[in-house]
């Protein structure tokens, strides 16, 4: 098409998903692809939230790349700058850096099925691509809820994840709305700023301490020294929560322990019975996120800081005020709302072989095969796609297995010769989707008694993976082609970069679970 660069790959976003599919395809050898981010530089989440205290809940020498271990990190628990200036690193020592197209949003694509590709607008011009990755991120746009009055609201009003560094909190009094992982890092940071902390908390979450510590400077020497010292640590913080997994996944009736260290932490800090009623969970451990802090709990037990035990129904002048009526007036509100999850944001802008967008394909709740690929898509793969997230481990585990997948399926493409693409087949997504459901019911996620993010609008978990990381590897090792149909156009084309027909190759199906 005239005006439109072409690629074998266009990856859309530049996360830890995007970046890591780029070095990938570069350590396959594949140099032909573009990287579209709608920001400034690369990072996704890490560059997007630079709210105070913004630090990572799993440890550095784990959440960060196989291929790419940083000897560096100043703590075992990096903070947001840390993570960052790592993923700087990256693109620089793989390449990327000319690949990227910065503050280029992917604004609509659409399957062309006669010439066997994608067609891309982006704010910044047009691209045609063989394959496209969907690197976009599931905690990447933030959710804030449609509350009565808001707009009245005379002081700043933002989400944790856009913070608004203009904006004067110091002396001030803050609401902060919501009580996952952001809100519980930022209040600590609040409580010392601000003149008043109000917290409007709809369910409390579980707290475990946090075992955050300085890397020593003989750690650091060691690991640069004798890499396989640093392979040895990852290793080991792997190997614990693949353990501590199945108890999520088979027998939460295990997690009692678990609880009771978070009730002593909890009543460690938070003398005040009442207060520490209002903050004890009525649900299953691990039901929801587990949350890491030493600081949380302090903070909530100092005089500035109020917690208000229901959700924010509406806002009054510059009053929240809680479902229970409950009412403080403020200067400030702040969002940790979280963010648009079940509803990927990318899936209203894609449109797929039969002219339907992905939302619309995935009304009744997202579905993909083995994580990746959604029938009617041919030749789109996610990264971080539906199921594949994790309830106590390192999403970069997911991520280099979603790699492994997607450089098979671009060695698939390679050896099917010619023009191609492979379709998820129907029965294939089913078959995924029955076993993981089927999985899913015993997990924690589902019977813990918890409402949580992971929940779609039908009440199906379309967000976490119901297993282990080691699984989760196994079944995305290879494309196997019996689940897919191969789209083909003609040897010889009629014109040039133009196919005339697609003549689609019937194959055996695989029915192999999960
Ligand atoms: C505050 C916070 C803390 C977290 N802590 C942890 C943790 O402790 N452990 C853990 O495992 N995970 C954690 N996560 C989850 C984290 O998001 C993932 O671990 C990982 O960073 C996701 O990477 P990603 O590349 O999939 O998505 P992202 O990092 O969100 O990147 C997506 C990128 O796509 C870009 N993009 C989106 N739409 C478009 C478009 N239309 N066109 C162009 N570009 C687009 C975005 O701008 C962004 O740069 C945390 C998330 C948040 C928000």
């Amino acid at each position: 098409m005239a005006g439109y660069e072409h690629v074998r790959v266009a990856i859309v976003g530049s996360g830890f998903a995007g970046l890591g599919a780029a070095a990938r395809l570069r350590r396959e050898g594949i140099t032909d692809f573009v990287v579209l981010e709608r920001g400034d530089g690369v990072g996704g989440t890490w560059r997007d939230n630079t709210y105070p205290g913004c630090a990572c809940d799993v440890p550095s020498h784990l959440y960060s790349f196989s291929f790419a271990p940083n000897p560096e990190w100043p703590r075992t628990f990096s903070g947001q700058e840390h993570i960052r200036a790592y993923l700087e690193h990256v693109t620089d020592r793989f390449g990327i850096r000319p690949h990227l197209r910065p503050r280029t949003e992917a604004e609509l694509m659409s399957w062309d099925g006669d010439a066997l590709r994608w067609t891309i607008e982006t704010s910044r011009g047009g691209y045609t691509a063989d394959v496209v990755v969907s690197a976009t991120g599931a905690l990447s746009d933030p959710r804030t809820p449609d509350v009565p009055g808001l707009g009245t609201f005379p002081g700043p009003v933002f989400h944790t994840a856009r913070w608004d560094h203009g904006a004067e909190l110091d002396g001030k009094r803050v609401a902060v709305i919501g009580t996952g992982a952001s809100a519980i890092q930022i209040v600590p940071e609040l409580q010392r700023r601000a003149a008043h902390v109000t917290l409007f908390q709809r369910t409390p979450p579980w707290v475990l301490p946090r075992t955050d510590r300085a890397v020593t400077g003989p750690e650091r020497l060691l690991h640069r020294a004798l890499p396989l010292t640093a392979r040895a640590r990852r290793g080991f913080l792997w190997g614990i929560r693949e353990l501590q997994v199945q108890a999520f996944t088979r027998h939460p009736e295990q997690l009692g322990l678990v609880e009771a260290v978070a009730r002593r932490h909890l009543a460690r800090s938070i003398r005040d019975p009442e207060l520490r009623a209002v903050l004890t969970p009525n649900y299953r451990i691990g039901c929801k996120r587990i949350l890491l802090s030493n600081t949380y709990y302090p903070a909530l037990a100092q005089p500035n800081v109020d917690v208000v035990a229901a959700g924010l129904s509406e806002v009054r002048g510059a009053t929240p005020v809680a479902a229970d009526g409950t009412g403080a007036e403020v200067d400030a509100i702040v969002f940790g709302t979280g963010f648009h999850v079940t509803d990927m944001p990318i899936a209203e802008r894609v449109i797929g072989a039969d002219g339907r967008t992905l939302a619309e394909a995935w009304k009744g709740g997202m579905r993909s095969l083995r994580g990746a690929s959604a029938t009617g898509f041919p030749n789109w793969m996610t990264i971080v796609g539906p199921n594949t997230g994790l309830g106590n481990s390192s999403m970069i585990l997911m991520i280099e297995s979603q790699l492994n997948y997607l450089a098979d399926f671009l060695r698939q493409l390679d050896t099917l010769g010619g023009r191609t693409a492979l379709d998820a087949r129907p029965a294939a997504v089913d078959a995924w989707n029955e076993r993981v459901q089927q999985r899913m019911r015993r997990t924690v996620w589902n019977t813990g008694g918890c409402t949580s993010w992971y929940f779609d609008a039908s009440g199906r978990n379309t967000t976490v993976w119901p297993g282990t990381t080691t699984e989760f590897r196994r079944a995305t090792r290879r494309v196997d082609l019996a689940e897919y149909e191969v789209l083909r156009g003609p040897v010889t084309p009629a014109r040039p970069g133009s196919v005339s027909r697609v003549v689609s190759q019937s194959v055996s199906q695989s029915e192999e679970g999960v």
